[in-house]
């Protein structure tokens, strides 16, 4: 379970919330028995994607990121929805870089390309926001995508700290949004802040607490605390999910399934989970895709 905290300056111009994610990011590491680097890259983004989530207005809403990249890692997806769920997983969980500059390379993992988000919030289409990544370390990748397709500015700082157990030692995020109206004055004073403010993962180890960290960030500011969320890594993923999906694939993929094997064994991307349909209710699904 990851405590999300969640703070306003008292003249409304000036929105926080921060998570310490380090439980999160332990189970997607024992799910997906990830590498150091992607457990740093899939862990910063269930953290920024549990904080976004935490933002959505109704429970069932849920906001989904695709990042494509064409380094080792290949991309990944991450998903979460307004009533504390969060998931995801890397194409390669297993990739290995070298270190740069003493640091798990995760820009390098995830190399050159694009950052989608996905906005269901139950209307008819999903709204989708689309931006190249800017550095593929996830912070800078969020904060552009929120500066171009949400015109909030936004500032996001991310931090997983592996362990040599390849758990995560520490893990946590912060993201600091200005309200429309807010001056000049206090995006100048946020920014000096911002910018003169440690690592998140270096505040977590000297033990800070979110509202110390929340007031680092609004220094000068009157901190008003609103209601928080608790957010876990969870699946919601189901028989009926899974058949959806298959039909999707259309009645050709399923014919060759259908075709080829004694049923299928599908395993779902975001959790152990396996689901086993027979050769007969392959074929439901591929009357109901035809
Ligand atoms: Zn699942």
């Amino acid at each position: 379970m990851g405590h999300i905290t969640k703070a306003m300056d008292a003249g409304g111009n000036v929105r926080v919330s921060f998570i310490n994610s380090r439980d999160i990011v332990n189970t997607a590491q024992k799910i997906h028995n990830t590498s150091p680097v992607v457990t740093a890259a899939l862990g910063r983004s269930l953290t920024v994607m549990a904080l976004m989530g935490a933002l959505l207005k109704e429970p069932t809403d849920n906001v989904t990121a695709y990042i494509k990249g064409d380094g080792p890692l290949g991309g990944m997806v991450i998903t979460a929805d307004g009533a504390g769920m969060v998931k995801g997983y890397a194409y390669q969980p297993l990739v290995d870089l070298p270190l740069k500059k003493g640091k798990l390379d995760v820009g390098g993992a995830i190399g050159r390309g694009s950052l989608a988000i996905s906005r269901d919030l139950g209307l008819k289409d999903p709204y989708v926001g689309k931006v190249p990544l800017v550095t593929g370390e996830i912070g800078e990748d969020f904060t552009y995508y929120f500066a171009m397709s949400e015109q909030t500015p936004t500032a996001i700082s991310l931090g997983v700290l592996v362990d040599t157990d390849l758990s995560a030692k520490q893990a946590g995020g912060l993201i600091v949004q200005l309200m429309p109206g807010a001056d000049e004055k206090t995006a100048e004073i946020l920014e000096s802040n911002l910018r003169n403010m440690p690592p998140i993962t270096s505040l977590l180890e000297e033990g800070q607490t979110p509202e110390m960290i929340i007031e680092t960030a609004l220094e000068g500011f009157f901190v008003k605390y609103l209601d928080g969320a608790d957010y876990e890594y969870r699946c919601d993923c189901s028989m009926e999910k899974i058949s959806r999906a298959l039909i999707s694939l259309g009645a050709e993929e399923l014919a060759d399934m259908i075709e080829k094997d004694e049923g299928a064994e599908i395993t779902c991307q975001f959790c152990p989970k396996v689901y086993r349909l027979s050769t007969e209710e392959l074929k439901a699904l591929y009357e109901s895709a035809k």
